[in-house]
């Protein structure tokens, strides 16, 4: 039986949001489950990129302060981390501390910011498609973690959940090998299952109180879902916030799918504890595709090839809106971003369609956008 639980809380003034926390981890028997005294605490919040909290692209910083309270009142020592995407450098952290208030959190409590961008490989014989990883030190230093994912749409995996938060174990620009290695999304989101079960957060709080919509998990807009949920287990929490967000089935999302296709879902039950979940109907939530990759593998190569340019999303840059950063086109798993003239372009014929480009723009100058065929047979991009 897998446990998840669930309170609405309004917003983030901390002290309501002090009281909210303690009730939802007490319906999981308190903090003190989780965290014995003198352990190294990570909290492995959502640091995409250096954000300020207003923008609901990382996690908000008033949640993460709570938290850090109430695991140090268990005796535990917290350190904060993640690895943002693009370079994992001490520059790159400062900048996303300091932008996305974590840095006073910091302040505030005495909690660590984490600094160390080493990394190691690390055996993983449980892994299903993944026999090992390579991780951030500060993952492997930490005796618990508690994964702290906040709830958002995404183009690549539908909504970022506590298994996709994960991801940010692997430090900065590796992950760029893991989507070529695993261009197909139901690859990707098994390797994402293995990720999670080899880090094992002993607990993932999920920051739905402001999450976002649409073009997320970094251009799309802000969205009040009023809601915080927590479990000991990733792929339940998951599964609870795919049915806040109304996802159905909730198999389209290739996490939950992966999730199902390997009898995670059928194996356990869920008990949902708290307040009563009441699912929302109107969030735009992106289509993904699973069906285009099956339709590659079953067709002769020209076939699949204009299927793929009239039915497939593509990124696609407005020069207007970029400042020619280059982050992009260094970020690109694929190496087909090549910059001319100061800004990027694609060649689209080798882009696996990771929309890392997107989720790394800090100015939304990369839009996702669908042929019109492509629009009929899947429908319009946003459900
Ligand atoms: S599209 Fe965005 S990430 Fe790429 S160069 Fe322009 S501003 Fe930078
Ligand atoms: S162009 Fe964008 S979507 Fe295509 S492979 Fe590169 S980062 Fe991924």
């Amino acid at each position: 039986m897998e446990k998840v639980a669930i309170i609405r809380s309004q917003d983030y003034n901390e002290e309501r949001l002090h009281r909210d926390v303690r009730v939802l981890l007490d319906l999981l028997g308190g903090v003190k489950e989780f965290v014995r005294p003198g352990q190294r605490v990570l909290l492995k919040v959502n640091l995409l990129m250096g954000k300020p909290p207003e923008a609901a692209v990382t996690t908000a910083p008033a949640l993460v302060k709570v938290i850090t309270r109430l695991v140090q009142e268990a005796g535990g020592r917290v350190i904060i981390g993640d690895s943002p995407g693009g370079p994992f450098t001490v520059k790159a952290l400062k900048r996303a501390y300091e932008k996305s208030g974590l840095a006073r959190v910091a302040a505030e409590t005495g909690a660590e910011l984490n600094y160390n961008t080493g990394q190691e490989r690390v055996p993983f014989a449980g892994g299903r498609y993944n026999k090992s990883f390579v991780l951030g030190k500060f993952i492997r230093e930490a005796d618990v973690i508690i994964n702290l994912p906040k709830l958002k749409t995404h183009g690549l995996t539908m909504f970022t959940g506590a298994v996709k938060n994960l991801f940010g174990a692997i430090p900065g620009l590796l992950k760029a090998e893991y989507h070529l290695k695993m261009p197909r999304i139901d690859l990707f989101s098994q390797m994402l299952i293995d990720l999670a079960f080899c880090v094992k957060p002993v607990l993932n709080i999920m920051d739905g109180i402001i999450g976002m919509e649409g073009e997320g998990p970094s251009g799309g807009s802000p969205r009040e879902f009023g809601y915080l949920l927590a479990s000991p287990s990733a792929v339940a929490l998951d599964v609870v916030s795919a049915l806040l967000l109304g996802i159905t089935p909730l198999s389209k999302a290739p996490v939950i799918a992966a999730a199902g296709e390997r009898g995670l879902l059928a194996s356990t039950q869920l008990e949902i504890v708290g307040d009563k979940l009441i699912p929302y109907r109107d969030v735009k939530i992106p289509v993904i595709e699973q069906k285009s990759n099956l339709l590659d593998q079953k067709l002769p190569a020209p076939v699949s090839n204009l299927l793929d340019k009239f039915l497939r999303p593509k990124p696609v840059f407005n020069h207007q809106k970029c400042l020619g950063c280059g982050d992009c086109n260094r970020c690109c798993p694929a190496g087909v971003i090549k910059m001319a003239k100061g800004k990027p372009v694609v060649v689209l014929e080798n882009c696996i369609r990771c929309f890392c480009c997107q989720e790394l723009c800090q100015y939304q100058a990369v839009e996702i956008k669908r042929p019109l065929l492509g629009k009929l047979v899947f429908g319009n991009y946003y459900k």
